[in-house]
């Protein structure tokens, strides 16, 4: 695999992490480590041996998993010491990138033979080293190619190729050769080289495979890498290569589209991006092919002008037609049987089995025709006995001196149907491309359902489109749909199905699909055709929707009105337009995962841990906060700075754990006594606090001093050992100022340290104010 390891060297990625800590350390080491770090992770070492790991999730998983945090070790929540590689591993990138997915974490540790710790390796360092190329360089042909390849042999015809082409679902056909050692790919044709037969043509499809394939087969081997298939492609212009062993057999394909779907988007953003590109380059050029499909039928309608030998196809019926449009048919085939559903001896007047307004226009284009002095040739459709439409061209001139019309009829239904379906496939493929591409660009999750199931609807033109998402309990809800009446809506319905079982949902997570053309003939259990029925529902289509390895929920498309027979294609289209979306609710939920870990991070840098109110550097941002507004403003700002007295002697004596209950019920005592939104109580350190109190005078900080002392004797907690009394007490010192650019806040900090360093040395359990001026 080209010289890439040695180009990425890994090993100038390790991080030497600044901190590690020791298996029993606690919650706050772990933080602050964390920290230090810069989140990177934190290696567990003992005696200078690797003992295990710990990131910011580990720490956030052992949060919510209830521990508290003085309960949390880094021995107890620390990944175990095989979260970590070898500087031999370094060596093997892939192998590195399938731990890391493996073991679903975003750092390892790095050791070396005596099981010492040499640094960290992370995934954003990696990601940010690996650059779009280097992706596709990683990944081999093996990983992504197609292996249930659609053949057809050369002596097939292009029909035959277009049905199998559509049947399949696929835009290429392998020719292959059958030799006594195994299958050898022999040629390709494409759904271009079709369309430029067509051409050629003159717009009738036919010849063999065989005489259009493209020879010879362009190759490459399972162990090359998608750089080399992509270079590949855009040398030779083309979409698809074959893959071959070493001996030459074919043993799958690859697409350009498969190139897109092996990329994992959690690995590069950037991938996605330049392969996005090439996609809008693919769909121009679908755009680009649908215009030359308009180009060819107006080239059909002109070649079909340029006939002068009528006869080229076999006739249906040759006619004489006077201006009375009396028709007399000089010979009639028996293919007209077919064509209308009568025998020669039995035709209508052929005016009655021709639609009105296809009548209409035939006979403008002859009239014109007659004064014109030329050879008219026109397309109508007739009815056939059984009711359905057949297509017929119908050739002639006016012959001036008989004044009659003589004409020729040719079935053409064939040929018009290949040539609608060939439209239709393209065009849907086209809106397809169109719809994954529009997926895979959003973010917002809400809105690629919306768009994805309202594309859907229009292009199936069915009922109603709807995901249905699980929630949990068997049950689940419509959470998105598109219908094309009111009252097929059922949005927002929670549907208990009561068939729903373990193995209906194991099935679906091994991609099982359902499509049901009349809910009243199916075989199916009652309940579900109860369901069904009360959801006015008379077809369906079901494919899974998959976010990793859950079922999420189900793309469903529904028809109402009547029964429906699905065509393969369109359940192939669900199932193609599921894929992205599965993409898309897995890069959902790892969003939401990402955002909830942010908060929590947030959250526990500000919050103390203990006691849950702000802490040291929430204080110190606040703060400087609030005395810059009171400084605009010119409003008065007291800080308050309280320390428990005693309290060394009170833990010495009742004991640390009991000493945090207390330091506890104070933070709640202070909270109580904080009404106003701007106030904050914040634990400064040990057994301090400090409150902010903005737009707060001098008196009314003393105020609340006075309350929150009134509610400590309330609280009437016993401390034996105080040298204050026999109650928990504690002293106060109150700093006021109405900040001017004299100032700074930590000259108020400063005075209102000084205050309480006074109302300790004066015997505690009281307050010293001073205003700062
Ligand atoms: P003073 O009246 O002068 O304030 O005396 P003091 O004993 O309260 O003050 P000192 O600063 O000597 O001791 C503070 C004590 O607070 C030391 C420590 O035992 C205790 N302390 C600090 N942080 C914590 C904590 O998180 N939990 C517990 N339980 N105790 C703490
Ligand atoms: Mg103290
Ligand atoms: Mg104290």
């Amino acid at each position: 695999m080209e010289q890439l390891s040695s180009d990425l060297n890994l090993q100038a990625l390790v991080q030497t992490p600044l901190v590690s800590i020791a298996p029993g350390d606690s919650f706050n080491n772990i933080l602050q480590g964390l920290q230090k770090n810069q989140g990177a992770g934190l290696v567990v070492e003992e005696q200078g041996q690797f003992r295990g790991l710990i990131t910011q999730r580990e720490v956030i998983r052992a949060l919510g998993k209830g521990y508290s945090p003085q309960e949390i070790t880094a021995e107890r929540i620390m990944l175990p010491s095989d979260y970590c590689l070898s500087l031999k591993d370094l060596d093997d990138l892939l192998g590195v990138l399938g731990r890391f997915r493996h073991l679903g974490v975003d750092a390892l540790a790095v050791v070396n033979e005596s099981q010492g710790v040499e640094g960290l390796l992370t995934r954003p360092a990696l990601r940010e080293r690996l650059r779009p190329a280097d992706l596709l360089r990683i990944k081999r042909v093996a990983e992504v190619m197609v292996c249930d390849v659609a053949t057809i042999a050369a002596e097939a015809s292009l029909q035959e190729a277009v049905v199998l082409m559509s049947e399949r679902g696929v835009t290429s056909l392998v020719v292959p050769e059958e030799t006594s050692s195994g299958v050898l790919p022999r040629g390709i044709v494409t759904e271009k080289d079709i369309f430029e037969a067509l051409h050629r043509q003159g717009g009738v499809l036919t010849g063999t495979v065989g005489s259009i394939m493209s020879q010879p087969v362009l190759t490459v081997k399972p162990d090359q890498s998608l750089w080399q298939v992509n270079h590949l492609l855009k040398e030779h212009q083309v979409r698809r290569v074959v893959v071959v062993d070493d001996d030459g057999q074919m043993v799958g394909i690859v697409t350009q589209s498969n190139l897109l779907a092996a990329i994992d988007i959690t690995e590069a953003q950037g991938v996605i991006q330049v392969l996005t590109q090439e996609l809008s380059k693919a769909t121009a050029e679908l755009h680009w092919q649908l215009s030359r499909q308009q180009a060819i039928t107006a080239a059909i309608t002109e070649s079909e002008q340029r006939y002068n030998t009528l006869i080229s196809h076999l006739p249906v019926a040759l006619y004489r037609r006077d201006r009375a449009r009396l028709w007399h048919f000089n010979y009639v085939s028996d293919q007209i049987y077919q064509l209308t559903g009568y025998f020669p001896q039995d035709l209508p007047d052929w005016r009655q089995i021709v639609p009105p307004p296809d009548l209409t226009l035939a006979e403008r284009e002859i009239e014109q025709a007659i004064q014109q002095q030329r050879a008219y040739s026109t397309t109508y459709r007739i009815r056939h006995r059984d009711g359905c439409f057949r297509y017929l061209s119908d050739r002639g001139q006016f012959d001036p001196y008989s004044q009659m019309l003589h004409g020729v009829l040719v079935d053409v239904s064939d040929q018009k149907r290949t040539e609608e379906r060939l439209k239709t496939s393209l065009e849907r493929e086209m809106i397809v491309s169109t719809i994954i591409q529009d997926i895979r660009q959003s973010i917002r999750l809400e809105e690629i359902l919306q768009r994805a199931v309202n594309s859907i609807q229009q292009l199936l033109l069915s009922d109603r489109v709807l995901i249905y998402r699980f929630l949990g309990d068997g049950s689940g809800i419509v959470a998105v749909e598109a219908t094309t009446l009111p009252q097929y809506s059922i949005l927002g319905q929670v549907i208990h199905d009561p068939c729903f079982t373990k193995e209906t949902a194991r099935r679906f997570l091994e991609g099982r699909t359902l499509s049901i053309s009349d809910v009243n003939q199916a075989q199916l259990q009652d309940c579900y055709r109860e369901l069904l029925t009360r959801l006015q529902v008379q077809a369906n289509l079901v494919v899974p929707l998959l976010q990793g390895q859950h079922l999420w929920g189900l793309l469903i498309a529904h028809h109402c009105r009547s029964p429906r027979l699905w065509q393969r294609e369109e359940l192939f289209l669900l199932q193609r337009i599921a894929e992205p979306l599965t993409v898309a609710l897995q890069q959902a939920e790892m969003y939401e995962a990402l955002e909830q870990a942010n908060t929590n991070l947030q959250e526990m840098v500000y919050i103390d841990s203990l006691t849950d109110i702000g802490n040291r550097r929430c204080f110190d941002e606040l703060f400087l906060k609030e005395w810059r507004r009171c400084q605009r403003e010119q409003k008065p700002l007291s800080l308050i700075m309280l320390d428990i007295d005693c309290f060394k002697a009170y833990n010495d004596h009742y004991g640390h754990l009991q000493g945090d209950e207390i330091l506890k019920q104070v933070a709640r005592i202070l909270e109580s006594h904080l009404q106003r939104a701007g106030d904050l109580a914040t634990r400064f350190g040990g057994e301090e606090f400090a409150l902010i109190l903005p737009d707060t005078d001098q008196r009314g900080a003393i105020h609340i001093v006075e309350k929150i002392q009134g509610a400590l004797a309330e609280a009437n907690i016993t401390h034996a050992k105080s040298t204050v009394g026999p109650k928990l007490t504690a002293s106060f010192g109150i700093a006021t100022t109405i900040p001017t650019l004299d100032h700074t806040p930590e000259m108020l900090l400063h005075l209102a340290d000084q205050c309480l360093y006074e109302a300790k040395t004066h015997g505690r359990d009281r307050w010293v104010a001073r205003e700062l001026s």
